[in-house]
């Protein structure tokens, strides 16, 4: 099981159609660090690396930062987990791209992308 950054290992990233990528960018890895830091306690990686066929099975936007190694989904579980997740990811900008769903968190790093911004599924 290789371990990636501080808290993390490669199959929390890995693509879950089965390819077994999880080609994710050192920066993302180092800001989920951060984010755990903050926490205090572990956080579960909904979904990492997405290849484009699992991205496309999955009706990923084609493009998304999924596939490029620059996004996670974070599970939530509850309205006090969601309110503790934002809270940290907002602090200090740590992440700059949010998707809120019912289920999990989206962030990404994808600087070719609109910043700043919170969107809803
Ligand atoms: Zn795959
Ligand atoms: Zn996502």
């Amino acid at each position: 099981m290789g371990k990636r950054g501080k808290y993390f290992t490669d199959e929390e990233f890995a693509c879950k159609c089965g390819c077994g990528k999880a080609d994710v960018s050192s920066d993302l890895v180092n800001r989920l660090d951060q984010l755990r830091e903050d926490i205090g306690r572990p956080i579960t990686i909904a979904s990492g690396f997405r290849c484009d066929k699992h991205n496309a099975s999955e009706g990923g936007v084609s493009g998304s930062a999924h596939t490029l190694g620059l996004a996670v989904d974070i599970k939530i579980s509850s309205g006090q987990e969601r309110f503790e997740v934002l809270a940290k990811v907002l602090r200090g900008f740590l992440f700059k791209r949010i998707g809120v769903a019912k289920t999990f968190i989206h962030v990404d790093i994808d600087e070719s992308k609109p910043q700043t911004v919170v969107w809803t599924y």
